[in-house]
């Protein structure tokens, strides 16, 4: 029975997500869902792509975690739309996401970055209705783990290794990594980033931008 129940469960969240997308698409937002272990760098990362895109695109944050506003008044200071949600839960799911919707200016939007809580399991499992998945992995954390949680590395559009400065200090096999997530993955970018290397973030940025034009605007351009 409980098989039963599961089903249910992840076929309503489905709905949702879907009604989540098809918002984003028509406001021409690029939902990117932000996941990875807790303290590997997401809301980091956040604020170093606040800090590069800002000049050029409008930005809402969604921030799930498990309990607390540490993350969001962290991004207080950006004077942007953010979102927080205290979920109580260690994943985001589709309902989180709708929830928050009904507080974003999404018309007035071109990215929304939505953090989600730090677990590399079950994010993985549950669509939230992104347009883009990136899977944060730290390079403390061992360069074992997509073999661990394969779900999360095989959806991945883009992995970013974080904490790069500290590769000297670890032994780190980025080759390794990248060949065990291509046997999960078709098409993925991997991207190296620490927060002491203000022009690692740029590509990252790029990829951003490069996937905004050709998802939000090219191909929701006549919505
Ligand atoms: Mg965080
Ligand atoms: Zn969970």
């Amino acid at each position: 029975m409980r098989i039963k129940v599961l089903k249910n469960v992840l076929e309503k969240n489905d709905n949702q997500a879907q009604i989540n997308r098809d918002l984003f698409k028509k406001n021409r937002v690029l939902a990117v869902n932000i996941m990875g272990s807790p303290g590997c760098g997401k809301t980091t990362l956040i604020e170093a792509l606040i800090n590069v895109l800002i000049p050029s695109y409008r930005i809402g944050v969604i921030e799930g975690d498990y309990a607390g506003t540490v993350d969001a008044e962290r991004l207080s200071r950006y004077h942007i739309p953010v979102v927080q949600l205290d979920t109580s839960s260690c994943h985001l799911n589709a309902h989180f996401v709708g929830s928050a919707l009904d507080h974003l200016p999404l018309r007035d939007l071109d990215f929304v970055f939505i953090e989600n809580v730090g677990n590399l399991i079950c994010p993985a499992e549950f669509d939230i209705g992104d347009l883009l998945k990136l899977v944060l992995y730290s390079i403390p954390e061992g360069d074992d783990k997509p073999l661990k949680y394969p779900l999360m590395f095989s959806q991945a559009d883009a992995v970013v290794l974080t904490k790069s400065d500290l590769k000297p200090h670890f032994d780190f096999d980025v080759k390794k990594v990248r060949e065990s997530i291509a046997r999960l993955n078709r098409e993925f970018e991997i991207f190296e980033f620490s927060k002491k290397s203000h022009s690692s973030i740029k590509p990252i940025a790029n990829f951003l931008e490069s996937r905004f034009r050709a998802t939000v605007l090219k191909s929701y351009g006549d919505l």
